[in-house]
């Protein structure tokens, strides 16, 4: 029997591997200058970034649930505000709510394409509504034209959360571009991921520009002058370099996922399971690559017996977690079903064929068994 290498969700190492001699040069400079916060690689990933997005302006923080956070002060939400939110997301986006003591009010995803339900968006509207927060899970836009219909007949701004998704757009509009203010991480595991925690807000509202350079920075707009309760949330240097070099192959990543993408599909294709939906006109940059299918848990157990990574993202929609009860319980069935059935399969931009074929095999003897 042939012993196989395993196979993990991400493979940092192999990512990293091209840079690496590059980022030790970089490091090794900044020691020599002493300048590790708010620099000159900060400024120059500020610009390229916001250049990359077709944004104005584009600001560095500490992570992207502080970008999530900065976001939500810059437009002045707190107490009393409802922020309305896709239960079917990763917990930082409904937390970044409650940080600023406003109410996240969950509403369902469609069940094709996992983002937020527009006609469920526009149900959850009241007076008492101040922002909307899609995500564009696992990389594929969410669909934000009618989402901007509906938040300009309200007056209420938008807040994208593109933790998952730098570089994916609709039609060539860079998600991040759409909203007010668009937040994204740089996690190490994320499409683009630095070294550690990072994260960046963009708009092209100058003010608010200014505002979230404030808010990330103590308040601050004059050292020792503080002006409004900040945070301490910036985008080290060391990081800025990582994500610089990253930055500039992110088109050849993000060319990596879609083509291991195209492999799965291709593999999968006559399988039982549910394919992931690639909207016309949407440009899904893979951050996740994700199944549905029945009998998820044991066929995630047989995978991970043949060395074969995979992940559920995410278990427990938000409107479930204790963190939000007693909140009254949100009806969200397409949610409710997805938590039970989502997989998602190794993804990044190093997968091979043979992995795939491999993968295949072994869900196509799971799911027959
Ligand atoms: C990762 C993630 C975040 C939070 O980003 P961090 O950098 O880990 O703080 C927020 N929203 C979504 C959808 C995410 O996937």
């Amino acid at each position: 029997m042939a012993v196989y290498e395993p196979i993990p969700m991400v493979d940092l190492r192999a990512n990293f591997a091209p840079l690496r001699e590059e980022i030790l040069a970089g490091v090794a400079e900044i020691l020599d200058t002493g300048q590790f916060i708010l620099g000159p690689h900060g400024r120059a990933l500020e610009e390229s970034a916001a250049a990359q997005l077709g944004v104005n302006h584009a600001i560095g923080c500490a992570s992207g649930t502080d970008a999530l956070l900065l976001a939500l002060r810059a437009l002045d939400i707190g107490s009393g505000d409802e922020v309305i939110v896709p239960t079917f997301t990763f917990i930082a986006t409904a937390e970044a709510v409650l940080y600023v003591g406003a109410t996240p009010v969950f509403v369902d995803v469609n069940p094709h394409s996992f983002n937020i339900d527009v006609a469920a968006a526009a149900a959850a509207i009241t007076p008492r509504t101040k922002a909307i927060i899609p995500v564009h899970l696992y990389g594929q836009p969410a669909d934000m034209l009618p989402l901007m219909a509906l938040a300009d007949q309200h007056g209420v701004p938008i807040i994208e959360d593109c933790a998952q998704s730098f570089g994916a757009h609709i039609d060539g509009r860079m998600a991040g571009s759409f909203g007010r203010i668009g937040a994204f991480s740089f996690f190490p595991s994320k499409n683009l991921g630095g070294a550690g925690d990072g994260g960046m807000v963009v708009t092209n509202d100058e003010k608010l520009a200014a505002r979230l350079r404030v808010l990330r920075n103590h308040g601050s707009s004059q050292q020792y002058y503080h002006d409004e309760l900040g945070y301490n949330s910036r985008l080290d240097e060391i990081q800025a370099l990582v994500l610089r070099l990253k930055l500039t192959r992110i088109n050849d990543y993000t060319a990596g996922r879609r083509n291991a993408a195209a492999l799965y599909r291709r593999y999968l294709g006559n399988l039982d399971l549910v394919l992931p939906q690639e909207r016309s006109g949407f440009y899904h940059v893979y951050h996740q690559f994700t199944i549905q299918l029945e009998e998820r848990d044991r066929v995630r157990a047989e995978l991970a017996a043949q060395g074969i990574a995979s992940a559920v993202y995410y278990p427990v929609p938000c409107h479930r977690q204790r963190m939000f009860a007693p909140a009254p319980t949100a009806d969200c069935p397409a949610a409710d079903r997805l938590a039970g059935r989502v997989l998602s399969l190794p993804m990044y931009p190093e997968l091979q064929e043979a992995q795939v074929a491999r993968i295949a095999e072994a869900l196509s003897a799971s799911i027959r068994g």
